[in-house]
């Protein structure tokens, strides 16, 4: 997708989704789309459910849905491939003197909308953030690189608002307000392989030969692990199911943090890509940091582009170059040789960063549709309300884990 000019800040309300669409086509996303929360969420209600609900996935989507069971004593277990709960939301300590989100970073949205998260009325919030408005933005289009005009930056922010935690992070704020309520519900290491809601209880298996039964499933993975078809479904998912999950996007890719000695790039450098993005930034912007980071998030043709180069050390070899070329041998001169590569498009249990699917609205509502009111579905992908990333994906949560209760009445 080319959009000249605002396309290349695109990553600034998440990457494919430009101001220039928000704006020339009324499109409604993230802050924009405050107004289309519901008023009452799952936080705000009482349920009662005798059965046992079984959470595949402890992402932010999962441990938010979670949250909702273990405050109505309703019986759950929550199923993790992993070692760790947070999915796409990590957590690096120790590269510089903040925490530094390695998955999801922006808050593309109002601040209040971690209230709205936590289930806090009034828009006074708790956390301390950064308002994301860049002072300085250059655009590279492979060979030459261009300063985005003051007054172009001003205006675009005028129109989307967005924050970064302070000293904080996303991983942190999943954590706090959701993770470490339902923790011990986690059962770590166990991939699921099977599905089977063919009789009245439902049989999940993992890829370690355990069997467990539950009464209703709710499916947090990601949009590429359902596209993998790592999970079998006993009965198969019908045709347009399976559409949906087809047709809705996700990217591949990873980030980069590099270690310089000196700062001398912008707050941002957009870079022209076939498709997704290719962004680098200032991850210490606002952070009262005497660290000089710059960060790198690659996804769709760059990312395959790069992961041709066919290790993380190649990358951040021909990254340097890349930088080099841009800022006449700075990069080099720079560079303390300090990096952090996080994959997420070749992560097992991630297989890409983030879906786009608040623009299929169909896709998105055939993707949310229970199966005999046993398997339902939420997570980022299934975003109704037009949030994005984490905040999407726990508003998914709260909507489905409502549904699910609410059905089985
Ligand atoms: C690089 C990157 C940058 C991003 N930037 C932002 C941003 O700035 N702001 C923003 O709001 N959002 C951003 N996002 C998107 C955001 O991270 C996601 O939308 C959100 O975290 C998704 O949460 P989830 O719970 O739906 O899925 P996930 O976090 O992916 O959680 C799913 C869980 O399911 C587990 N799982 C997978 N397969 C299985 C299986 N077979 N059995 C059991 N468990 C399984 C996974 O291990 C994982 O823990 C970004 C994402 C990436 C990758």
């Amino acid at each position: 997708m080319k959009i000249k000019g605002f396309r290349s800040l695109k990553h600034i309300i998440l990457p494919v989704v430009s101001l220039f669409i928000v704006s020339c086509t009324g499109y409604e996303f993230g802050a924009n789309a405050f107004h289309k929360l519901p008023e009452e969420t799952a936080l705000d209600k009482i349920y009662n459910y005798s059965g046992k609900i079984i959470i595949i996935g402890a992402g932010a989507s999962g441990l938010a849905s979670a949250k909702i069971l273990e405050e109505n004593n309703i019986d759950y277990q929550i199923i993790e491939a992993t070692d760790r709960y947070g999915g796409r939301l990590k957590k690096i300590e120790g590269f510089a003197d903040f925490p530094m989100d390695i998955g999801a970073e922006w808050i593309h949205n109002k601040p209040e909308i971690l209230n709205k998260l936590k289930g806090v009325k009034g828009k006074e919030i708790k956390e301390e953030l950064i308002s994301y408005r860049l002072e300085s933005s250059s655009l590279w289009d492979g060979s030459n690189l261009s300063k985005v005009p003051k007054k172009e930056l001003d205006e675009y922010f005028e129109g989307f608002t967005e924050y970064k935690f302070k000293n904080s992070t996303w991983y942190d704020f999943v954590a706090d307000n959701f993770a470490k309520k339902v923790e011990h519900k986690i059962k770590y290491n166990s991939p699921v392989i099977a599905i089977n809601y063919s009789k009245e209880q439902i049989e999940i298996t993992t890829k370690n030969g355990e069997k467990i039964i539950g009464d209703k499933v709710l499916v947090t993975v990601p949009i590429g692990v359902l596209k993998s078809k790592m999970i079998e479904f006993i009965p198969k998912l019908d045709s347009k199911k399976i559409n949906a999950i087809e047709s809705i996007k996700y990217f591949t890719g990873f980030k980069l943090a590099l270690k310089f000695s000196n700062k001398f790039y912008p707050n941002v450098i957009s870079c022209e890509t076939e498709e997704g993005d290719k962004e680098f930034y200032d991850y210490s912007f606002k952070k009262d940091s005497k660290y000089n980071i710059l960060g790198l998030l690659s996804t769709g043709s760059s990312a395959e582009e790069y992961y041709k180069l066919g290790s993380k050390e190649a990358i951040v070899k021909n990254v340097i170059s890349e930088l080099d070329r841009m800022f006449d041998g700075a990069a080099s001169k720079f560079y303390t040789g300090d990096f952090v590569f996080q994959d997420w498009g070749n992560h097992e249990f991630t297989k890409g960063t983030w879906s786009t699917s608040f623009f299929d609205k169909s896709s998105i509502t055939e993707l949310n549709r229970p199966i005999d009111k046993k398997v339902y579905f939420a997570g980022g992908a299934n975003d109704l309300y037009n949030q994005g990333g984490v905040p999407g994906a726990i508003m998914s949560g709260y909507y489905t884990i409502d549904k699910l209760l609410s059905e089985s009445k």
